[in-house]
């Protein structure tokens, strides 16, 4: 199945209940723009290489749209697309006044030196710039992008446009960044499967974590639930799965990460194959690195009793089902992630304002804005008696819905 088949699968449960038309669901599954555009650049030794970016904007009747931008080489249009298309609901189901888009580019990050990723994404820039802009379409980072690749963007964009900041979110905190958005994604994550964990009766402590990718997300959401008493027992990167089953030594084994650029060679816990992470015996799984992981052939071996999907599309559809017959709960993508967005949404904000808010501001309506979607979302869930994902995009397709009534499309 294809990534956007699995989007549309879950969007059309949601459009189901809701009972939506067949035009408004063809018009709310269609993208408003896809760009392709050849990105060329000059490799360290003086040859030259191509390949391909994309920008996918999926629907703006809430804002303008927004979405990070992933350097991967499995990256293609069908990923951005529904990548783009989990956007929008997304920002829709914690209510910031945003669309959805995504953009990509099929490369291998680690293959190139600093100076050949700036000419990769100064070239993409070239090929985009007209598409995106404060108000209308905002990039920010995902998998394999930084604070550094934003800081390029803005800077090649405004050789076009002027100065205007707001352009892209996720820049580094001394050029216009915010404080806090870094730690964003894991942060809700954390914070998050806190509130999970309270409406299933289990404390911290009593619940064995696992966690699938050790980058941005999963360092960040160790680290807070580390401090919030979770027991992590296994962290895994492309390196390997390490594991201790007395719970590893959080601060110890994130050090080690950054100091060494993965989690290769670490050596005080077990290390186990890679994707032993998803099927340990532990009571929370965390899906924090590529789309797809949890499939039909996996899901059965799955013994934790709740899953924070904190990557992207981490489920597929069949196995979802199957996860709902084993009575695991499912905290899904576009809410237990969306702390990143939230996080990009406040960036934004102090651009446009001109003014800084500290870290506590930054936190403190972080933690507001999730925790008020979560109880929506959660709600929705017990009133209508379905599973969490089906009343997260309920939620999400119904404010989209009344956008475009608003504006009279429906
Ligand atoms: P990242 O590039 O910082 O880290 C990715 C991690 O996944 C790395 O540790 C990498 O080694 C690991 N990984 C890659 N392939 C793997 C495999 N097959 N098995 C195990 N580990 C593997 O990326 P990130 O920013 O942490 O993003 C992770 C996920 O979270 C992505 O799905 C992304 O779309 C999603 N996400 C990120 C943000 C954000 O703010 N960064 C926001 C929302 C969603």
């Amino acid at each position: 199945m294809r990534a956007s088949e699995a989007t549309e699968y879950y969007f059309t449960k949601a459009a189901d209940e809701l009972e939506l038309p067949e035009w408004l669901r063809k018009l709310m599954l269609t993208s408003k723009r896809e760009v392709a555009v050849q990105v060329v650049y000059e490799r360290d030794d003086g040859s030259v290489d191509t390949c391909l970016g994309y920008r996918v904007q999926h629907d703006n009747s809430r804002g303008p749209m927004k979405g990070g931008l992933r350097y991967h080489p499995q990256v293609d249009l069908d990923e951005v697309r529904a990548l783009a298309n989990l956007m929008t609901w997304k920002t829709a189901v914690v209510n910031l006044p945003y669309g959805g888009a995504k953009g990509g580019i099929t490369v291998d990050p680690r293959s190139l030196s600093l100076k050949e990723k700036e000419r990769l994404t100064r070239s993409f820039v070239d090929g985009i710039h007209d598409v995106i802009g404060p108000d209308s379409d905002i990039p920010a980072p995902d998998m394999g992008t930084t604070y550094r690749e934003m800081s390029w963007i803005r800077n090649q964009w405004e050789k076009y446009h002027g100065f205007n900041p707001a352009v892209i979110t996720g820049k580094p905190v001394e050029e216009y960044g915010v404080k806090g958005r870094e730690e964003a994604t894991g942060r809700g994550v954390g914070l998050l499967a806190v509130k999970a964990l309270k409406r299933v009766g289990m404390r911290p402590k009593e619940c064995r974590t696992a966690i699938q990718g050790f980058g941005n997300v999963g360092t960040h959401a160790a680290k807070y639930m580390h401090e919030a008493d979770f027991p992590i027992v296994a962290v895994s990167d492309i390196s390997g799965c390490y594991f201790r089953p007395e719970g590893l030594d959080v601060p110890d084994i994130v050090r080690y990460s950054l100091a060494h650029g993965g989690l290769e060679g670490y050596q005080k816990a077990e290390l186990l194959p890679r994707d032993d992470v998803l099927t340990l015996d532990v009571d929370l799984l965390i899906p924090a690195a590529l789309g797809g992981v949890i499939h039909e052939g996996n899901v059965n071996d799955v013994k934790a009793k709740i899953i924070i999907e904190a990557a992207n599309g981490p489920t597929m559809p069949a196995a979802d089902q199957t996860l709902a017959d084993n009575g695991v709960i499912v905290l899904p993508d576009i809410l237990a992630n969306a702390g990143g967005v939230t996080a990009s949404y406040f960036e934004w904000v102090q651009n446009r304002q001109h003014y800084r808010w500290s870290l506590d501001r930054v936190r403190q309506e972080l933690d507001h804005t999730l925790s008020d979607a979560f109880e929506q979302v959660w709600q929705e869930s017990v009133s209508r008696k379905i599973d969490l994902r089906t009343a997260a995009f309920i939620l999400a397709v119904a404010r989209v819905q009344r956008a475009h009534e608003l504006v009279g499309l429906s």
